[in-house]
């Protein structure tokens, strides 16, 4: 008897968000570099570059002017205006993985997760960040040395209005230590990716199972 078809699966599309200084680009950093079959979506911001990051690799970093054409061409899968700079995803690299079958990481805030969550609600997963402390937080953002002292200010003023959108998701994740951090978002991801509603064939493959004589 030929062997049966194995189901195949949807992308899906898992969602990191949390108060800036929380974690949550360490996190995605990380799970990128370590997982298979997962594009890093690599939003667009009208922000300035911080040193360490890379223009592309980061963020597509570009001015106003650009990132209004690409909203009025529909371009931007969700957007957002968040501590005063523009911030938007890429529409067809998202597209372009999802229809090959591959999972996409998000690094983005609560709205970008609402407009994600009303247009596609079934293939998103979306994960909240949340920093053991407020004065952690606050350790964190200065540690991370690449803000300046006004803008961490304004980072911190945000963070509780951030904060008070965690019932927005589905799994909410206290970063307390780093790597238990880093091993919930991947049980969460495990777990997601072997959903019954994700799976494609699989009716198929287990009405081959039924009618397969056992000699
Ligand atoms: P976000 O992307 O949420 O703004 P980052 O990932 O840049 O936050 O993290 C902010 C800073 O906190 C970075 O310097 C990072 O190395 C550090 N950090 C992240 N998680 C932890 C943790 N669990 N314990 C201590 N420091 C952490
Ligand atoms: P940062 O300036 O620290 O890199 O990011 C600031 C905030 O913007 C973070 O909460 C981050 O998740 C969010 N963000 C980054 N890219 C996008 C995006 O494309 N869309 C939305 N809505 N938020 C984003």
């Amino acid at each position: 008897m030929a062997d049966l078809v194995r189901p195949a699966r949807r992308g899906l599309m898992l969602i990191l968000s949390s108060p800036s200084g929380a974690g949550k680009s360490t996190l995605t950093r990380t799970l990128s570099q370590k997982e298979t079959n997962l594009d890093l979506s690599v939003s667009v911001t009208t922000r300035l570059k911080r040193p360490s990051e890379i223009h592309g690799v980061h963020y597509h970093f570009i001015d106003r002017p650009a990132f209004d054409t690409l909203r009025e061409r529909d371009e931007l899968l969700e957007w957002a205006e968040v501590h005063g700079n523009g911030y938007g995803t890429p529409r067809k690299p998202v597209e372009d993985a999802l229809k090959a079958g591959r999972d996409v990481l998000f690094d983005i805030d609560y709205q970008g997760t609402q407009q994600i969550l009303e247009k596609a609600r079934e293939d998103v997963v979306a994960i909240f960040i949340l920093p053991p402390s407020m004065a952690e937080l606050r350790s964190r953002l200065v540690r991370r040395a690449e803000d300046a002292p006004e803008v961490i200010a304004k980072r911190l003023d945000n963070a509780r209005d951030e904060i008070a959108r965690w019932s927005v998701y589905d799994y909410v994740i206290i970063n307390d230590d780093l790597g238990a951090a880093y091993e919930s978002v991947r049980a969460i991801l495990t777990a997601e990716r072997l959903k019954r509603s994700r799976a494609v064939g699989m009716s198929e493959f287990v009405a081959g199972l039924l009618s397969e004589a056992i000699s």
